[in-house]
């Protein structure tokens, strides 16, 4: 999987769980996912209801490489709870 971001490859979700990657972040209404630990620490921030996002000053004016149907990081138990935990239906 790559950084919806930079476009940073990692070969694998237990590398990227290792190397402090953010499995999912949020741009306003838009999830995105994932986020490599640069990126993680320049532009996201954890917001107050401990999801991570899109710092207010980047906000709507990032690019996002995500892969639609690359399903293999949320494959991943630790990733897919988190995941079922906070389906967007549940944040409106
Ligand atoms: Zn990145």
């Amino acid at each position: 999987m790559r950084c919806a971001i930079c476009g940073l490859r990692v070969n694998s979700t237990d590398d990227a769980i290792e190397d402090g990657w953010t499995p999912y972040f949020h741009d306003g209404d838009q999830e995105h996912d994932p986020a490599c630990p640069s990126c993680t620490e320049t532009l996201l921030q954890e917001g107050a209801d401990g999801e991570w996002e899109v710092k207010e000053e980047y906000r709507g004016k990032l690019r996002y490489l995500d892969e639609i149907g690359d399903r293999v990081w949320q494959d991943h138990p630790q990733v897919a709870m988190l995941v079922l935990g906070n389906e967007p239906g549940k944040l409106n």
